[in-house]
């Protein structure tokens, strides 16, 4: 296990979170979007090693296109999608990654979400999983976010702000992270979703890669780093 003894205190995991909720305030994210589960699951594609902006460009592209559809992105050559996503970076290769998706929900839930979204949590994420190009952070978002089942989502963000705080060692995996918060919060949705977007703000705006703003994070009383007891 990649987390240490500090993350068997019960509560902790609620108090961090009652500690971002006070400071930053409702969220109100997937990042929502009026195009519905697909565009989530083509946004949670899309975002890989890429800043949400440009995959708001090139959404809007595939948008404008009116291939955000399961059947519209089927029909589209993999060089036309790709040079709509451009913006989004990598674009060749998410391009082949939104076919191996769009197949795959063809070959096996006869192109409907609604039948891949009646499967549980963990037989959906098996089968996410095997499909090209979609790891446990792309997998989780869509059950999250599109399928709206309560998994937790891990991102770099979680991973360095529970570094910090001493709740997690430098080397845990994404499973002992998201094991973390499975054993410490009841199983729900819109806080899972809520609590991602908090460590998300907090990522962005305070605990920053470099320089962490220590002396206004509402974290800083219960973190180790700010205690100086581990180095940022
Ligand atoms: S106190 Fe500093 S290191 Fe700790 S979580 Fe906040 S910003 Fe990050």
């Amino acid at each position: 296990m990649g987390v240490n003894e500090l993350s068997s205190g019960l509560g902790q995991i609620e108090e961090i979170y009652r500690r971002l909720y006070a400071h930053f305030g409702p969220q109100d994210w997937w990042p929502h979007s009026s195009g519905g589960a697909f565009e989530i699951i083509v946004g949670a594609i899309l975002t890989q090693n890429t800043a949400w902006t440009n995959v708001e460009q090139a959404l809007a592209n595939l948008r404008r296109a009116r291939l955000l559809t399961p059947v519209a992105l089927r029909r589209a050559s993999t060089a036309r999608l790709a040079r709509l996503i451009r913006p989004s970076g990598y674009f060749n290769l998410k391009a082949k990654k939104l076919k191996a998706f769009t197949r795959f929900l063809f070959a096996e839930h006869r192109g409907r979400l609604a039948h891949l979204f009646a499967l549980d949590a963990a037989r959906l994420r098996a089968e996410l999983l095997a499909v090209y190009g979609i790891g446990p952070e792309t997998a989780d978002s869509i059950i999250l976010y599109a399928a709206r089942q309560p998994v937790f989502v891990v991102d770099a963000y979680t991973r360095r702000i529970f570094e910090r705080l001493g709740l997690a060692r430098a080397d845990a995996s994404y499973a002992d992270l998201q094991s973390l918060f499975a054993q410490n919060l009841p199983r729900d949705e819109p806080r899972f979703n809520e609590y991602h977007a908090l460590l998300v703000a907090l990522g962005k705006r305070i605990c920053r890669k470099r320089a962490p703003r220590c002396g206004e994070c509402p974290l800083r009383e219960i973190c180790l780093t700010a205690r100086g007891e581990k180095k940022a």
